[in-house]
């Protein structure tokens, strides 16, 4: 059975993103909202309006062009934490008609690498404390300093900060509507996703997916949108969810308070503050929110709705939360590969547990493992087709070909089904590798299959995987694994596990789980540490093709944590 969204259908102009948001949307905002505050820097105050984001982005966009030599084909690569003017250098980058590929700060040398050389980055916008870190790569990958730019206001290590791009002359700009950007196919966005299985993967955005998300959310519930709403941003504008999040506001003249990082004290600080009325986060922060004493020190009446996605989030932390924080709380479900939330609860369809219902321009359809379609109340792979479906993994035609069917939908390796009684999707399950740490991704595995011996023979897996299993291989004591994620409902998040056979010889030392845990915590970005622990087994379940069996190993955690 097809599920269509029972939304209406929204006509979906053919035009980037950046002209959709500051041309064609100019018709639809009040003549007032050149002047209204849009960013807010939640640490030092400082704040830009709607007009000021429009002009700095369209003269530094005309920076990019005259002074670098951006245009059509670059891509620029962009790691740094949240800041109130990231949304500047977005816009401008587009406006300069390239690609951004955003990533996380809190990556490795071998992890920055990878992302820079897989996208063929050929420009770097930075924060002066990565600079140590990032120019060694910019070394191994051949970029120059003058083509590595900085937020803030100083030149720091030959490195200039991107406003000094911005012309002398105040009327050279790049005004919207460009040209010469066909929206279906140009990629406005390269963000990392391992998907189902494997290495993290370029998944490319075209300008379409985002004209077309921006408008099937603002248009998803517009009864629920008010004019005195004002959101709350600490999630990652690397990642798609704070990254569509930012672009819808933008849209809908919404100012946004930016957080660099999740403070739990600073976090109700400003939504007192700046009353503000939407909190988007992840499960753990739900948590956090429903336990902690901090909380009730502060004003936190002004919130309205509280958006959860990125991971479930269960009924238990549902009830806990809006007991602490009075509000709608409302599930959403989405992937970098569709760019965000495709599926969220509405004022009507929003059962807990629930992720909702589908959002318009999209349909869904739910499969068993010969690809037969399933009805009602039947659980099977969730597969999507519609406006916001990347265009497809960068130069993967493997990855490719098996993420998408031949009729062209996208697998996403989650279990869901559709429930007749609510009319709503659930996601029940993942049959995808992936672990999510406190929402972020977790790739177990580099490549599915690998064994010590693979491993070896290529030095790309050595030295460019930053995944579990393939730096566990990497130790000269480590003969087999496999790295799978245990929920931990208490703290709404799985952690990432990794059950190892030692090397003969090996076996016995009581100190060697923490000293495999520390080999990997040298070497990959906080989120991926080994938090679940690690386990010595005398063999890794596999099938006969030499596949890690996975779900034999989840149900060894299973019966551990029944008898807990
Ligand atoms: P990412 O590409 O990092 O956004 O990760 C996407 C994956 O996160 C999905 O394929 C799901 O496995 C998981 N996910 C996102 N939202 C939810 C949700 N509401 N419930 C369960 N899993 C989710």
């Amino acid at each position: 059975m097809i599920y269509k969204s029972t939304l209406p259908e929204q006509t979906i102009p053919d035009i980037d993103i950046y002209s959709f948001l500051m041309h064609d949307n100019e018709h639809n905002v009040k003549p007032t909202a050149k002047d209204t505050v849009v960013t807010i820097d939640g640490h030092s105050g400082r704040t830009l309006t709607h007009g000021q984001v429009k002009d700095l982005s369209s003269r530094l966009a005309a920076g990019w062009v005259d002074n670098v030599g951006l245009g059509p084909g670059d891509v620029v690569a962009v790691f740094a934490p949240n800041q109130y003017d990231h949304i500047v250098l977005y816009f401008s980058l587009l406006a300069a008609r390239c690609t951004i590929t955003p990533g996380n700060p809190a990556y490795t040398e071998d992890e920055f690498h990878h992302q820079i050389a897989n996208s063929g980055a050929n420009t770097l916008v930075t924060v002066p404390a990565l600079l140590p870190v990032l120019l060694k790569v910019c070394d191994k990958v051949g970029l120059s300093r003058d083509r590595i730019f900085l937020f803030g206001d100083n030149q720091v290590d030959g490195c200039k900060p991107f406003y000094s791009l911005l012309p002398k002359d105040n009327n050279r700009r790049v005004s919207a509507p460009l040209n010469g950007i066909n929206p279906a196919e140009d990629v406005a966005f390269i963000c990392y996703s391992s998907g189902t299985t494997g290495v993290a993967k370029g998944v490319t955005l075209t300008h379409r997916n985002f004209v077309g998300q921006v408008l099937i959310n603002v248009n998803f519930d517009p009864e629920n949108t008010h004019d005195d709403d004002v959101l709350i941003a600490f999630l990652p504008f690397y990642h798609i969810y704070g990254l569509t999040l930012s672009l819808n506001s933008y849209y809908r003249v919404m100012p946004v308070v930016v957080m660099s990082r999740f403070e739990l004290e600073l976090f109700c600080q400003l939504i007192e503050r700046y009353k503000v009325t939407f909190a988007n986060i992840v499960p753990p922060i739900a948590v956090l929110l429903a336990k902690s004493p901090i909380v009730q020190k502060y004003d936190m009446s002004s919130i309205r709705t509280i958006g959860s996605g990125a991971a479930p989030l269960g009924e238990e932390h549902i009830d806990a939360l809006t007991k602490s924080v009075p509000s709608e709380v409302r599930q959403g479900y989405g992937m970098t590969e569709t760019t965000s939330g495709i599926c969220i609860q509405s004022l009507s369809r929003n059962s807990p547990g629930s992720i909702g219902i589908l959002l318009a321009n999209h349909e869904a359809k739910i499969v068993d493992e010969n690809d037969n379609e399933l009805g009602d109340d039947q659980a099977g792979e969730l597969l999507v087709r519609g406006v916001s479906i990347m265009k497809g993994y960068l130069n993967n035609d493997e990855a490719n070909a098996n993420c998408f069917t031949k009729d062209n939908w996208m697998r996403t390796g989650d279990v869901a089904k559709f429930d007749s009684k609510t009319q709503q999707f659930y996601i029940v399950d993942r049959i995808k590798e992936l672990i999510k740490y406190k929402g972020l991704q977790v790739a177990p595995a580099g490549k599915e299959g690998n064994s010590r011996k693979t491993c070896y023979q290529t030095n790309f897996f050595l030295s460019v995987l930053s995944e579990l299993e393939g730096l566990l291989l990497g130790n000269s004591k480590v003969a087999d694994c496999a790295v799978v994620g245990v929920y931990d409902v208490k703290e709404a998040t799985e952690y990432p596990r990794a059950y190892v056979v030692l090397q003969p010889g090996h076996e016995g030392s009581t100190t060697l789980a923490s000293e495999i845990s520390d080999y990997i915590t040298a070497k990959v970005a906080n989120h991926k540490k080994l938090r679940g622990g690690v386990r010595f087994v005398p063999a890794i379940p596999k099938s006969a093709s030499g596949k890690i069996l996975r779900k034999d190993i989840r149900e060894w955690i299973k019966k551990e944590q029944e008898q807990e």
